[in-house]
């Protein structure tokens, strides 16, 4: 009897214990798993493969595998050169302005300059003008579109210069712009759920759901894309840091600008604000960006608009052409980023 009934404790024992050990085996490789999968995440998003070139489909109509905006005409209306004086879209100005007409007021009540940095993406610019001058028109906004592209001998592409550049340009074009959008040249809106475009909830980051990015925010702080900066808060950040050239992290940088002003990013619902994303190759990466966003936040009052004049560019020319106004902007070749450091810069 007593033998049977120690059998039992030993057996309940060797389960419990089984258990246990079964429980905190799973814990711990859970955690390592969640550990994975996120750095995983992050380096699939720095190798995103974003496919070849654009379709000859999408070349000629504008249009990729989804109709975007399907309610437009806009197809027919591709600009068949980027030149082009004499725009079929009737109503838009030189320079790429449009405002409603009339007594009526623009509906987000702002004054709005999107800002496309832009090198070597043509067709993309031409899809880009065909679908959003119609998208911004049929949102009422009172807009231009300025195209900021880069050229001369730095290789690597420096998109924050370029938005500091395509700020203060648009600026001394007209002082009453209260509202920048700074959009990539790539993504267009999905259809007309898209939330109406506007600083009034600055900053407000419009790209939540991106196809490439399988409709998902690859990370929290993830503000590049399509973001919204009303012009207060375009100067309260200092801008971009200047010293981003290749891929990635310009943007991360100025989100940690915003956290440090405590700047709160506001997001539609990931369900109204779906983009397509036109394909592209991957950009020249950036070996730099680590480094540069570890001393960010020390460097950000000193890098950024206040000492644009001092770096590595000259604007070329700023040219009103029928859809957009063009900032061309030379980049020179960028001293090596330590010349850019204090000792205060890279201390611990
Ligand atoms: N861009 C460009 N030419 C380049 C690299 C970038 O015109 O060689 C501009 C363009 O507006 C593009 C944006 O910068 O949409 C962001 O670059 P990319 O699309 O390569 O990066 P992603 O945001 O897709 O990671
Ligand atoms: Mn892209």
């Amino acid at each position: 009897m007593w033998k049977s009934r120690f059998c039992r404790l030993i057996a309940l024992q060797v389960v419990g214990t089984f258990g246990l050990l079964t429980y905190l085996h799973l814990a711990t490789t859970s955690n390592e798993r969640d550990r994975e999968t996120l750095q995983k995440t992050q380096k699939e998003y720095d190798n995103v493969d974003f496919g070849s070139q654009v379709s000859q489909a999408e070349k000629v109509a504008g249009l990729g595998a989804h109709q975007y905006l399907v309610n437009t005409s806009s197809s027919k209306r591709e600009p068949e050169t980027l030149n082009k004086t004499n725009n079929t879209y009737g109503d838009v100005r030189l320079g790429g302005k449009w405002s409603p007409t009339g007594n009526r007021n623009s509906s987000s009540g702002e004054k709005m300059a999107i800002l496309v940095t832009f090198r070597d993406r043509e067709e993309h610019l031409k899809i880009f003008l065909s679908r959003m001058h119609p998208f911004f028109q049929r949102q009422g906004l009172d807009y231009t579109i300025y195209v900021i592209e880069q050229h001369g001998e730095e290789p690597r592409f420096c998109k924050g210069l370029l938005y500091n550049v395509g700020f203060t340009e648009a600026l001394k074009d007209d002082p009453s712009y209260d509202c920048f959008v700074l959009h990539d040249v790539d993504l267009i809106p999905e259809n007309d759920s898209t939330p109406l475009y506007t600083c009034a909830k600055s900053p407000y980051h419009l790209s939540v759901a991106v196809d490439k990015l399988k409709y998902k925010l690859p990370y929290p702080g993830l503000v590049g894309g399509v973001l919204a900066l009303s012009t207060s808060h375009y100067k309260l950040l200092n801008g971009y840091s200047n010293l981003y050239c290749g891929w990635g992290a310009e943007d991360d940088d100025l989100a940690r600008r915003m956290y440090k002003h405590v700047l709160r990013v506001k997001r539609p619902d990931r369900a109204v604000a779906r983009y397509h994303m036109l394909p592209h190759g991957n950009h020249t990466k950036n070996p730099e960006k680590y480094f540069l966003l570890f001393n960010g936040i020390r460097r950000a009052k000193r890098d950024g608009l206040s000492n644009l004049h001092t770096m590595n560019h000259t604007v070329t020319s700023i040219t009103r052409k029928a859809l957009y106004t063009h900032v061309l902007v030379n980049v020179t070749k960028r001293n090596a980023i330590n010349t850019h450091m204090k000792r205060a810069d890279v201390k611990g």
